[in-house]
């Protein structure tokens, strides 16, 4: 099964699929830093909670090591410890943290209605969306070898752990010349991999690149593969693929960092919730609101921008308490 792909349960078919149906409060769907967030608030605030977990239970923080930027863990914290830590506390104030994923929705009358694995239908007063985004990466085998040992996709994250190494980032967008220009700052040297001869990057951002010294732009060049005994010790790349001049290069990194987009976990609300032109949940600004009364998005996915489990967490916050207050409002 698609997990991310929409059922249809207004077809008739399909209803007779499910084989329970459940009235919650506030459901939540998601269990990273956002969704045990708002679990946290809404169990406090005696919304009683139920929690879907999805497949990742504890979200994108279970698959790194050490986490050194969340605050209230002054000697680092792995993400694993750090996510059950997070679930322990939403569990101690009564959510009904549950394995589970929505795979359909239906926001078009209330009671909102989440389909979850297909055969259970839960109706919500509200729903908090918390289902995270997915850094895209090349394909290549080499990434998944080195996960952890020299390859990430949040220079924020790791770049400290490669403070006056050789790294490189792969992609030439705002995000890529934003992680490029960071990694410079602690880096002794920063390749930029662009597949083409342009930088799709915003011009500010480019001469922030340009004026950067020690980053240097490898133009039309693809990497192919990793190399290193015991982590990353270089990049295999090819320049003009394709052409006459196609050749083969290697360089000597450390870090190997992905910056060539992210994919929201949104699929699944898109038809009822608007989105940017990427898939990112819209919220109004300022809040956790999205254009579905009821309906409330807090992470990374309704965030293109931070992408940090501090900032998940604080709108996990912000959508229980707008979640309360919306029900107060409306007296449900
Ligand atoms: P996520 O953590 O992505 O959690 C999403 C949750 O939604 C998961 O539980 C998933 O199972 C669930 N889900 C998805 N689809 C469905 C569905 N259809 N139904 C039910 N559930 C669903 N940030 C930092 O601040 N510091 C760091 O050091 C740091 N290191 C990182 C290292 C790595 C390797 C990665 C990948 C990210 C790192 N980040 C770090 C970023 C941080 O992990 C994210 O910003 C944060 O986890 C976002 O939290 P979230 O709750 O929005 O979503
Ligand atoms: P993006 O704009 O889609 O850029 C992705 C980059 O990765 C492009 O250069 C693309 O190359 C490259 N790429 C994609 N797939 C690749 C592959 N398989 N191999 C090699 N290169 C590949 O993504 P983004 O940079 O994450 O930005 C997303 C959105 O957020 C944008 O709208 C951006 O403006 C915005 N953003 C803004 C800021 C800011 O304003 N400070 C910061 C970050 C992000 P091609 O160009 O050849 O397609």
């Amino acid at each position: 099964m698609d997990i991310f792909k929409p059922m249809d349960i207004s077809d008739d078919s399909k209803k007779s699929e499910i084989e329970s149906v459940e009235k919650v409060r506030c459901l939540i769907i998601g269990s990273g830093p956002a969704g045990y967030t708002a679990a946290i608030y809404a169990a406090r605030a005696n919304l009683k909670p139920v929690l879907y977990t999805g497949l990742q239970m504890g979200g994108q923080l279970t698959t790194t090591t050490e986490v050194e930027n969340y605050p209230g863990y002054p000697e680092g914290v792995t993400g694993p410890v750090m996510m059950d830590d997070f679930r322990n506390q939403a569990e101690r104030f009564g959510t009904d943290v549950r394995f589970g994923i929505a795979t359909d929705a239906d926001f078009s009358s209330l009671p909102h209605k989440v389909t979850i694995d297909g055969n259970k239908l839960i109706e919500a007063d509200t729903v908090i969306i918390s289902t995270g985004a997915t850094a895209k990466y090349l394909g290549i085998e080499a990434e998944q070898k080195y996960a952890g040992m020299g390859v990430s996709a949040c220079a924020t994250c790791d770049g400290f752990f490669y403070k006056g190494k050789d790294v490189a980032v792969v992609g030439g967008g705002d995000t890529a010349a934003e992680e490029a220009t960071y990694l410079a700052g602690l880096c002794r040297k920063v390749y930029m991999i662009v597949r083409r001869d342009v930088l799709r990057a915003s011009k500010a951002m480019q001469n922030r690149v340009m004026n950067t010294p020690n980053i240097e732009i490898l133009w039309q060049h693809q990497a192919v593969d990793l190399f290193g005994e015991n982590g990353v010790e270089g990049a295999t790349l090819v320049k003009k693929k394709g052409t006459p001049e196609e050749e083969t290069v290697k360089i000597k990194i450390d870090g190997f960092f992905l910056a060539i987009g992210h994919s929201p976990n949104s699929g699944v609300f898109s038809k009822f919730i608007d989105t940017d032109d990427v898939g990112y949940l819209k919220t109004i600004p300022g809040t956790s609101r999205t254009n579905v009364t009821g309906v409330f998005a807090a992470g990374d996915v309704q965030d293109p921008h931070y992408r940090q489990a501090v900032t998940a967490a604080g709108s996990g916050c912000m959508a229980a308490i707008d979640a309360e207050r919306y029900l107060a409002e409306t007296g449900r």
